[in-house]
């Protein structure tokens, strides 16, 4: 059985907590796409931790985890997420953790340049992470870039090829933008370093999961970000640089002959957005600031203060259609217990229309929330363990959701722990 987790929203949905949560049930725990720009929060018996790189599922003994050809890696910041978990006691050894052999690097040139391209843009920049990410996914498609399988090279081969690129590159960075030149040698010292811890886990990931797809393995395929950062489908170009959509789980992994049989959309209970670019329901003043700290939305990676808004129908609407979604996990509807009405933005006003469907491009600029009230959940839902427990505004909140977007909950996250959730189908 494979099962995708992919965010519905503009990311931040709490995608690490469900992995987590239901990785004890699968034998493999794959992410995909995207690099350490992501941060999956999740709060276990070992207290809270942020994963960038590692998939969700490394706190789990028996789940071997993958990380795909999809993905952009920075060697030098996994080898250090893997260290750092070593001394929390969690050791990864390879036959629990295995890197593909064809994943591109994100390497300290691609951060540089990321750095100096928002500073360039000044006011205008897009509110990088600046970990590097979209000038490395730039690069894999120009076919300019280091893959894991160089990790494992001759250091003087290594060095030979770092030099090469780092030629290339400084067209760009001394060259373009005038910065200090490339230290190749710098470079390649902090990848052999790396390549001393991540050498073992490198392998062929694709070959390794179609096996286990044919013996019938539970895999769970583990997105970064939601579907508005998708590339292609998202607020471009206020996405991210990878596909974010369960469509490219298998071309991600390595499996592209095989198709997920279950996509868990994660929605969160009202909006949230990191950076720059069209929020079309953003609550400002007083109102925003409450349901910021009510919900602790502040970046993972990065500790930014989050942008937040009520439940956006439209867009989670469009976020669920291109997910494919089968069922939802609803999360942090715990957090909306302190509102007496809550807002929902149920359409949007363009030109004076009003539009259900989520607009691409310019008109999605010049959109207006429309916002209707619905009852206040009714209670505190944290110690809510059971769909009975629930209070009858949660319910009927929970209702409005599968209606708007004509897909059933299957869980529901009442708080940030493992355990803090409701199963609804099982009830
Ligand atoms: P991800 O990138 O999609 O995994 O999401 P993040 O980790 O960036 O953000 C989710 C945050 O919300 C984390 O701090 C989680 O611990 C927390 N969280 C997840 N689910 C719930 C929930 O149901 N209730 C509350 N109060 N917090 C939650």
């Amino acid at each position: 059985m494979l099962t995708v987790v992919a965010g519905v929203n503009w990311g931040d949905e709490g995608k690490g907590r469900m992995v987590d949560l239901l990785a004890s049930r699968h034998d493999i725990v794959v992410r995909y796409q995207g690099g350490n720009n992501a941060g999956h929060t999740i709060v276990n018996d070992r207290g809270k931790i942020v994963l960038n790189l590692l998939p969700s599922g490394v706190f789990h003994e028996g789940v071997v985890n993958v990380m795909g050809q999809g993905m952009v890696i920075d060697p030098t910041h996994l080898a250090r997420e893997i260290a750092g978990l070593a001394e929390r006691g969690v050791v990864l050894t390879p036959k629990r953790l295995v890197v593909s052999d064809r994943a591109a690097l994100c390497l300290p040139w691609h951060v540089r340049q990321d750095i100096l391209e928002e500073e360039r843009l000044g006011d205008a920049r897009f509110g990088s992470t600046r970990r590097g990410i979209g000038p490395a996914y730039a690069d894999r498609h120009i076919k300019k870039c280091l893959r894991t399988a160089d990790l494992r090279l001759a250091p003087d081969a290594l060095r030979h090829k770092v030099a090469a690129l780092a030629e290339w590159k400084d067209l760009t960075l001394a060259g373009g933008y005038q910065d200090t030149p490339i230290d190749p040698d710098a470079v390649s010292d902090g990848l052999l370093a790396a390549a001393r811890t991540l050498a073992p886990f490198i392998a062929d990931a694709g070959a390794y999961l179609d096996r286990a797809a044919d013996a019938g393995k539970n895999v769970l395929f583990e997105a970064q970000l939601g579907a508005l950062r998708d590339v292609d489908c998202g607020i471009y170009p206020y996405t991210t640089s990878s596909c974010t959509l369960a469509a490219y789980a298998p071309i991600g992994a390595g499996v592209p002959a095989h198709r997920p049989d279950k996509v868990i959309g994660v929605v969160k209970a009202y909006s949230s957005c990191v950076g720059a670019g069209p929020f079309t329901a953003e609550m400002f003043g007083a109102e925003g600031d409450r349901l910021r700290e009510a919900g602790a939305e502040y970046g993972a990676a990065t500790g930014r203060p989050r942008r937040v808004g009520p439940f956006d129908i439209p867009a989670s609407r469009h976020g669920v259609r291109l997910q494919g979604a089968t069922e939802l996990a609803l999360t942090k509807l715990d957090v909306l217990s302190y509102m007496e009405r809550i807002p929902v933005c149920v359409a949007y006003e363009i030109d004076g229309r009003r539009i259900h469907d989520f607009p691409a491009g310019e008109a999605l600029e010049g959109a207006r929330p429309v916002i209707e009230y619905v009852d206040g959940l009714g209670g505190d839902l944290s110690a809510c363990r059971h769909r009975a427990d629930l209070p009858a505004g949660a319910r009927a909140y929970i209702r409005n959701i599968e209606k708007a977007l004509n897909c059933p909950v299957r869980y529901l996250s009442v708080g940030p722990a493992r355990h803090d959730y409701i199963d609804l189908r099982r009830e």
